[in-house]
């Protein structure tokens, strides 16, 4: 006799939709910037979201967003 006590297989999360925490907008323009650090020795690679709708500007650094911007 089994008894199968184990969850629900849980699918992997769906990736949450991008939206603009003011207005809510999902719609962005897609810049990249690129930031030295304070002492020149590295520098950050920034991806840049504006918001079509209230310039609102998202930082996220590149590489491990859940979000897929290319
Ligand atoms: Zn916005």
């Amino acid at each position: 006799m089994v008894i199968d006590n184990s969850p629900p297989e849980e699918s992997a999360a769906p990736e949450p939709p991008l939206a603009c925490p003011i207005c809510r907008g999902t719609e962005f323009e897609r810049q990249e910037s690129r930031q030295d650090s304070m002492w020149g020795l590295t520098s950050h690679k920034m991806r840049l979201l504006i918001c079509t709708r209230c310039r609102l500007v998202l930082h996220f650094y590149e590489g491990n967003s859940i979000f897929d911007f290319d």
